[in-house]
């Protein structure tokens, strides 16, 4: 960490994190404080952007995106790839502000920044082809991919640079300018990027502003932005969508999951386990495609649900700092009573058990320990809600027909698994679950060159590869016809 953003020993942090508006440091009029999860006290004030501050941000970008529309993929590519590597440069230091403002184990936040580095160049390598439609000696119709102009961008807390990470490649690259809006629970290390940016990408092309919730909408509703692209909740998700049809923007929601893994009969219970227990754990459970239900045949359930329960006992939770720390506490305090009360509700249920975990850790901060829950009923909040937090419900299923309607039975469809030594029938049985991706003997993954998104209310849209480039990009068809 260098001496610019580090904690003393109080664990506060006493730099003066700025906006990027134009290209330069703006301060905050006023600012609100950012909680260490781990310890549930304040230890860094973030500048809280004005109306005014937005519209000079939506102003800065409008101005700089006809000279940047016009450089080629390969201008773009070069800078994209400068940025990452002062990005990478400057790792630990990001690192250490995510452990503080998130709460991630540290060498999961340094991922994160690896990850961001590995997006902004991989994001930017990718290819997106003009292409002839019909060329039949009467009409030559191509089809060309134009940018739409100022994105505006908002992400969630769970993984903050890594998502924003995401948004900027693929809006910059495409040759559209940005403003971006972290989440107010972990605005830190975004803000830290945007002051990154300021000696490498030319003033107003990505410009980055803090705030809450309010600053959302007005951004979601401001006339100068011409694409939103989102990632948080389901119920934020329809406020997006609802305030971008003012002036009908392209919009990409990336939402919630409630992701199921069905055990198959032939499944390697060991090794299964271990794998979905990540996925379902991973970040503290607070991952949009994390596990969030587990599906097991009858005749498997306690060998499978003892198996689960040694994991848990054994995971290590703690400040993202302490070594060998496997999960962090959850990030916020509105996110640990909304956990909290789900397992209350879990544990009134009849006929339910905690095979392990269910109680809060007994120091300061918004940890809880790992649970694995059997024999709840369908209908329960754990198993209806993304509950996007440490409590896996495991249920036993009949048939596989039976387990298909239950994982399929949700509002939600991003992602979902598949666990067995036969890998056709993994296929097969794939093809009918509803989720905008699903995997065979893993689950959790996020990929430069592969359309992501959901099925059902987990989004709009897909993000990542050709698909998700040409998605922040107006497609124009040229029409010549023969001499
Ligand atoms: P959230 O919806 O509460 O907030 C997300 C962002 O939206 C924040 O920056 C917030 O300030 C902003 N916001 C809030 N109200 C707004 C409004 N009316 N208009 C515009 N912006 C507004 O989500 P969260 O709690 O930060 O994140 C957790 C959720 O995100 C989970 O549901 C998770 O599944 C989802 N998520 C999805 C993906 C994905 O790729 N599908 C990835 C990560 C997280």
């Amino acid at each position: 960490m260098s001496t610019a953003t580090q904690a003393n020993a109080a664990g506060q942090v006493a730099y003066t994190f700025t906006h990027t508006i134009d290209g330069k440091a703006e301060a905050g009029e006023t600012s609100f404080e950012v909680i260490n999860p781990a310890t549930a006290s304040a230890f860094a004030q973030c500048p809280d952007a004005t109306r005014a501050q937005l519209d000079r941000a939506i102003a800065a970008a409008r101005r700089a995106f006809p000279a940047w529309a016009k450089k080629s993929f390969e201008e773009r590519r070069t800078y994209l790839h400068k940025f990452a590597a002062a990005v990478r440069e400057r790792s630990e230091e990001l690192a250490a502000l995510i452990t503080h403002e998130q709460g991630k184990p540290y060498p999961n936040a340094l991922r994160e920044i690896a990850g961001t580095v590995h997006s902004l160049e991989a994001m930017s390598n990718i290819e997106v082809k003009d292409e002839v439609l019909r060329d039949d000696g009467k009409n030559r119709i191509s089809i060309h991919f134009r940018p739409m102009g100022v994105v505006g961008a908002i992400t969630p807390w769970n993984v903050p640079v890594g998502l924003a990470s995401h948004k900027i490649a693929q809006a910059l690259y495409a040759g559209n300018t940005m403003v971006l809006k972290p989440s107010p629970y972990t605005p830190l290390s975004t803000l830290l990027v945007g002051e990154i940016s300021r000696d490498i990408l030319p003033p107003g092309v990505f410009n980055v502003v803090a705030g809450g919730n309010a600053l959302g909408q007005w951004l979601t509703e401001h006339e100068g932005i011409d694409r939103i692209s989102f990632t948080g909740s389901v119920a934020t998700g329809k406020r997006v969508m609802e305030s971008s049809s003012g002036t009908l923007k392209r919009v990409t929601l990336e939402l919630g999951g409630n992701d199921p893994a069905i055990m198959l009969d032939d499944v390697d219970i060991a090794g299964a386990t271990a794998k979905i227990f990540n996925g379902a754990f991973g970040n503290c459970g607070q991952i949009c495609m994390a596990v969030k239900r587990v599906y097991v045949p009858e005749n498997l359930y306690e060998p499978v649900l003892e198996a689960f329960a040694e994991l848990a006992r054994n995971h290590r939770v703690g400040e993202g700092f302490e070594p060998d720390v496997q999960m962090g506490p959850l990030q916020n305090k509105m996110q640990y009573d909304k956990v909290l009360d789900v397992l209350e509700d879990t544990k009134r249920q009849p006929g339910v058990r905690i095979v392990a975990g269910g109680h809060p850790l007994n120091r300061p901060g918004y940890f809880l320990e790992p649970t694995i829950v059997a024999d709840i009923k369908d209908d329960a909040r754990l198993v209806t809600e993304e509950q996007f937090g440490p409590i896996l419900p495991v249920m036993k299923y009949k048939d596989l027909d039976d387990a298909l309607a239950r994982a399929n039975d949700t509002t939600m469809g991003l992602a979902a698994s598949v666990w067995t030594k036969d890998l056709a029938k993994g296929a097969e049985v794939a093809a009918q679950l509803q989720a905008g991706t699903v995997w065979i003997n893993h689950h959790v993954g996020s990929e430069a060159d592969i359309p992501f998104g959901g099925f059902k209310q987990s989004g709009v849209g897909r993000e990542h590869g050709v698909m998700g480039l040409q998605s922040y990009m107006e497609p124009q068809i040229i029409n010549v016809p023969a001499q």
